[in-house]
């Protein structure tokens, strides 16, 4: 293992930042009269939700079996993604790097930090060329390494070893972003932040939670990692409508597991019946809650289709001729295949 040091990675700022401290931070007991905070004492949402969402944390500590300081809620991972960078990158100066094709935030919020992602092409398996990747784990000025799996948009999952051959070579931080893990057969790398002090993983309760609406994204590593993360973070960045909101889901995991079962049982009738059809010439895999396919025109279906009110996904620009469809409910993915059958 090469010597990963967090202190010598950190944006100078950052280290010497002296994070807000707000009403709720100073005072956390339970008091009768609240006079701290401005708030207006009439209403239902008058008060400021945790700033440090200790209920849900705890829940999901219990649930995911690791410590509360090892987590951090964000608004949505857009957020974790996003901090990433105003923690680790210095703008014009430090770098990125993911794989191609992957999720577009990557793109957007580095641009957003003015910093350059380096974008590495996957193989034709779409894993990850480790060959090809070695120079840049040495690079001094490369700080993050963004690793989607399963991935988005092809559906698959990178290999295990290769992500661990670079969380060992690596002297920056690797994010591997777990957003559609629950439909996955492979194993979450969660319990692998014990291990890894340059791990991040991040997840979502925007796919398989059903819950896009609410804006919540967790980060999972070592405490050192999660202080930094909660240093920067707005107070009261997750709202107590969505803590609240996402608290409900995870207390009915029964409900959680029917409807990822219904949508694992569609994806399964959804991928037959595309195989049938003459259009469709390929299929990748996918451990995802969607499938990427290919055709042989697929702007002309992608806007046949919109012309039926059916809308999914135009992805030509990442993967020739590709379209991702979204794994919807058995009635909506009647419609696309009947809807596909006749065009
Ligand atoms: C959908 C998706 C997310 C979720 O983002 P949120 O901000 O949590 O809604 C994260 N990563 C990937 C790769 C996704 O496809």
């Amino acid at each position: 293992m090469r010597e990963f040091n967090l202190e010598k990675i950190v944006r100078p700022n950052i280290k010497q930042l002296k994070a807000y401290s707000s009403a709720r931070d100073e005072f956390k007991g339970v008091a009768e009269v609240y006079l701290d905070a401005n708030e207006n004492p009439f209403g239902t949402l008058n008060r400021y939700p945790d700033p440090q969402q200790v209920e849900l944390k705890q829940k999901l500590s219990e649930i995911k079996k690791v410590n509360n300081n090892q987590i951090f809620i964000g608004n949505g991972s857009d957020e974790v993604i996003d901090l990433a960078f105003r923690i680790f990158c210095e703008p014009e100066k430090d770098k990125a790097l993911t794989f191609s094709p992957s999720y577009g935030m990557y793109d957007v919020s580095a641009a957003i930090n003015n910093i350059e992602l380096i974008k590495q092409p996957l193989l034709a398996d779409f894993q990850i060329n480790l060959n090809q990747l070695q120079p840049y784990l040495e690079m001094e000025d490369v700080k993050l390494i963004f690793i989607c799996s399963p991935n988005n948009p092809t559906g698959n999952s990178i290999n295990k070893e290769d992500i661990e051959y670079i969380l060992k070579n690596f002297n920056g931080i690797v994010i591997i972003d777990e957003a559609y893990i629950d439909f996955s057969t492979s194993a979450s790398l969660i319990s692998a932040i014990e291990e890894y002090p340059n791990l991040l993983i991040s997840q979502t309760f925007s796919k398989a939670w059903g819950m896009a609406s609410a804006r919540v994204g967790v980060g999972y590593a070592n405490q050192e990692i999660i202080k930094l993360y909660n240093k920067v973070k707005p107070p009261y960045n997750v709202s107590s409508l969505s803590q609240e909101a996402v608290l409900s889901v995870l207390n009915n995991q029964e409900k959680f597991e029917i409807e990822k079962n219904i949508i694992l049982n569609e994806r399964e009738k959804v991928i037959t019946q595309l195989s049938q059809i003459s259009s469709v010439k390929k299929i990748y895999p996918t451990e995802a809650n969607f499938v990427l396919i290919e055709v042989e025109n697929a702007g002309k279906i992608y806007t046949d289709l919109v012309e039926k009110n059916i809308i999914i996904r135009n992805r030509n620009s990442l993967v020739n001729n590709c379209l991702r469809i979204t794994i919807g409910s058995p009635e909506e993915n009647k419609k696309l295949i009947n809807t596909l059958q006749n065009l």
